[in-house]
């Protein structure tokens, strides 16, 4: 079957020779080829973690059934192409919530294992191998590896946030965390420049499970970095729940060109950084707060058919603050950028795994339409910065980062390389390695 599969970003374009949907039984074996082989979740990656040329693409999302769930004690085993949002589906009404959820609930339980992915709550929790208690591992050579924190504890190191290159992960082990209801208690404050961010983020930080801030990415001077600071946490036992109604909201076509442009990109930001806060709070379904974009059904869509980039880093505590105001001077120089600016803390919990992208520091992450070689000199820039910083780019969000960029930014890749399954292999592991 020739593809069409494609990563969130619709970048790069390539073409596998062949998509072979999974079933239970599927052992990674030398009948399928032709290799190398990689695992595809949702595509909710933007980039080529999940894609390969020529190869082949082991799609995950028919390993769909959940295998048990002991409500009393919140612990969830489910296959790995089955998506949060149905695990959302069943553990919610029973009063337990995923402990670190990214901002998409498209993602499958596979693909947040092998990008080990953060939410707004890492500065609480870490990131989801932390909550990882099992996983099922199958690979090329004919292993079935069962997987803990201390058992085959190389392999579970390797695997989370090991970008689908250690072979199949089949289903996965979860401690969930309990809830009251599916409400959240929510508080939002403006900031007017970067220096407010990081007072109110720290403040934010010691009191609240979940923060988050969106940036006026093309903001300068004294306003540099202005901005909204979301702080969250699960609600408290309520007397009167409202009813939530999601929206049905959806991009129908492809525009030929970007709907993101400078123009539209100050007029939306100018608009939102201007609208009603709420410093006392309110309550907000989890849905909205957790997953403000999936409201939009191809969202992606609005960059047109050149598809878009995502450049998200972590700098370090040491030269976070110089690195984020010199990232968005160049930025604001640029005139690039989109309405999706996020800047968030990370905690000091060190990840599990050995190609784990959150790590103590700052995270930016922007998205950016493609304009081509403007946007890659852009980039090259930003590179420059975050190197210089000390940080590092997360291959989850990435189509173009320089292989010296990953190697000093993931200083156990050589380690890795040993748990690699040898039949597997990604158009990004290629791209940054070889
Ligand atoms: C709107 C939006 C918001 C996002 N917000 C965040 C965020 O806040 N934090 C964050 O960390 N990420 C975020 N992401 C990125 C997303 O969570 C990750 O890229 C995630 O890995 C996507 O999961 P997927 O199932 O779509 O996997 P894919 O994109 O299909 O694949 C991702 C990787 O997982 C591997 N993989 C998938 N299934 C398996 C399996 N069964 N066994 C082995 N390897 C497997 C693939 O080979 C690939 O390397 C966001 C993405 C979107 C679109």
């Amino acid at each position: 079957m020739s593809s069409h599969l494609q990563s969130w970003n619709r970048l790069p374009k390539l073409n596998p020779e062949s998509i072979y949907a999974l079933n239970d039984y599927f052992v990674p074996s030398s009948d399928i080829t032709p290799y190398p082989l990689i695992a595809h979740g949702n595509g909710r990656s933007y980039g080529d973690v999940c894609l390969n040329d020529k190869g082949t693409l082991l799609h995950t999302l028919h390993l769909d059934r959940f295998i048990s769930f002991d409500r009393t004690n919140g612990i969830l085993r489910c296959e790995s192409g089955v998506t949060l949002q149905e695990v959302l589906n069943l553990i919610v009404p029973n009063g337990w919530f995923l402990p670190c959820t990214p901002g998409t609930q498209f993602a499958t339980v596979g693909g947040a294992v092998a990008n080990d992915v953060h939410g707004k709550n890492h500065h609480d929790q870490g990131s989801f191998g932390h909550h990882i208690t099992a996983f099922e591992l199958r690979r090329s050579t004919g292993e079935t590896l069962i997987c803990t924190p201390s058992q085959n504890t190389n392999m579970f190191k390797a695997t989370i946030g090991g970008l689908g290159l250690t072979g199949l992960v089949s289903w996965v082990e979860i401690q969930l965390m309990p809830i009251n209801n599916p409400w959240m208690w929510v508080e939002s404050h403006r900031f007017e420049n970067l220096d407010e961010f990081w007072h109110l983020n720290s403040e934010a930080e010691k009191q609240w499970p979940y923060t988050v801030s969106w940036i006026d990415c093309l903001a300068s001077g004294n306003s540099q970095g202005r901005g909204i600071l979301f702080a969250g946490q699960h609600a408290a036992n309520q007397n009167y729940m409202p009813v939530y109604k999601p929206s049905g909201k959806k991009i129908p076509i492809d525009p030929p060109i970007s709907l993101v442009n400078n123009l539209s990109l100050r007029g939306f930001n100018a608009i939102y950084y201007r609208q009603p806060v709420k410093p006392q709070g309110g309550l907000t379904h989890y849905i909205p707060y957790f997953y403000p974009l999936d409201a939009i059904e191809d969202w992606n869509r609005i960059y047109g058919h050149k598809g878009f980039y995502q450049y998200q880093c972590v700098l370090p505590p040491t030269s976070a603050k110089e690195g984020t105001s010199e990232l968005l001077d160049a930025i604001a120089q640029s005139g690039q950028g989109s309405f999706l600016a996020v800047l968030k803390t990370f905690g000091s919990l060190e990840s599990i795994g050995m190609l784990s992208f959150a790590r103590p520091g700052t995270t930016l992450a922007l998205d950016f339409p493609n304009r081509g070689q403007k946007t890659i000199e852009l980039f090259k820039r930003l590179d420059s910065i975050v190197s210089t910083a000390g940080g590092a780019l997360y291959p989850a969000k990435d189509a173009r980062m320089p292989s010296g960029l990953f190697k000093s930014g993931y200083p156990q890749w050589e380690e890795f390389t040993n748990y690699i399954d040898p039949a597997f292999s990604s158009h990004f592991w290629q791209r940054v390695t070889l």
